[in-house]
């Protein structure tokens, strides 16, 4: 029997899910966002300022959706920062909301959080619960998990953002609870420097038990000119397969996992098959399969011809599977992990 681990109908879908307007500290308009993201073939964009959920359902259309969310931050008080590092830590997580119109953003505080560039001026147009008190956070385990629970429990859709940039480890991370999903690369992080390629981390939180998926997101902000090596857009995305291009079969292809993560390659199938796992991508140098413990397979011609095809045994102690796809050039592609019971083994 064949398990279809990317759906087999519906279409995929260009996204970039996490995104700063001018509505926070970015550079540009929601609507430059929206045209230079299309002439990319982006079908997709998250619009996720700091701190402040402002929907931009206006610039829908037939070939674009805007997704709602913001990006909430945590950050360490300089009273406990670790000597050792010398600056401080923080924990920043995207939400992106399953209401499509009127989205309620729900732990509000009404004056505090609102420090990155234009957020105090734009949180007039946040629809918050008038009668909930001020919610206050902390960078502790327990207010990041008590946070993440308040839009867990609404149906948010919920990603562990740059853990390289905000100096996080497996001592914090590992204590996080309740995502869907993490920025296995964080473009706007790595065109800054930043080695912001987190399999690693996602591989712990994998073997931690955590069923999340991993995604590719730019984390734009637009402040470097467009021909410099700096500029943040349309570096790293994630491919989305929905039966279509509505609100409501997008986001619930999101919280289904049906998605992979990419800088360059393209998967177009993948698939569970007599304990085999198959791939189906564009030409790729290399495509190699990891899993829950220390035991990791490869394709690759030494003689530099290109594979489009990989076929993997899966044993029963993997625990998990993951497959990443490289390049000519060196970019890679990430399929999410997938536990051997969801694949019916
Ligand atoms: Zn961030
Ligand atoms: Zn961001």
């Amino acid at each position: 029997m064949r398990t279809y681990l990317l759906p087999e109908s519906g279409n995929f879908y260009k996204a970039n899910l996490h995104c700063h307007s001018t509505f926070s500290d970015g550079k540009l308009t929601p609507e430059e966002i929206k045209r230079i993201y299309m002439e990319q073939g982006y079908s997709i964009v998250a619009y996720t300022d700091h701190n402040i959920m402002i929907p931009h359902q206006e610039l829908r259309d037939e070939n674009f959706l805007p997704l709602n969310g913001f990006e909430g931050d945590f950050n360490e008080s300089a009273a406990t920062i670790d000597p050792n590092l010398g600056t401080i830590r923080c924990c920043h997580i995207c939400f992106i909301s399953p209401e499509e119109h009127n989205p309620r953003q729900l732990c509000w505080h009404r004056s505090e959080y609102l420090f990155h560039g234009n957020n105090k001026e734009n949180s007039k147009y946040v629809n918050f619960d008038e009668n909930e008190p001020d919610y206050v956070r902390y960078y502790t385990p327990e207010s990041i998990n008590d946070y993440i629970a308040h839009f867990r429990d609404a149906g948010f859709f919920i990603t562990y953002n740059h853990p390289t940039w905000s100096l996080e480890n497996y001592r914090e991370y590992s204590h996080y609870e309740g995502m869907d999903a993490m920025e296995i690369c964080n473009y706007g992080c790595y065109a800054g420097g930043f080695d912001e390629e987190n399999s690693h981390c996602y591989d712990d939180l994998l073997r931690q038990g955590k069923r999340i998926g991993c995604i590719g997101a730019d984390d734009n902000h637009n402040h470097s000119p467009r021909d410099s090596a700096r500029w943040d857009s349309c570096g790293a995305w994630t491919c989305i397969k929905a039966p279509e291009l509505t609100y409501d079969a997008v986001f619930a292809a999101l919280k289904r996992g049906d998605y992979y993560a990419s800088r360059g390659p393209v998967i177009d199938e993948l698939y569970f098959e007599e304990g085999k796992v198959i791939i189906k991508c564009s030409p790729a140098k290399r495509i190699a399969l990891h899993t829950g413990w220390r035991r990791a397979d490869i394709r690759m011609n030494r003689d530099g011809r290109l594979l489009t095809e990989a076929i993997f045994d899966v044993q029963p102690r993997d625990k998990y599977i993951r497959i990443s796809v490289t390049d000519g050039e060196g970019n890679p592609a990430h399929t999410k992990a997938y536990f051997l019971d969801q694949l019916g083994y």
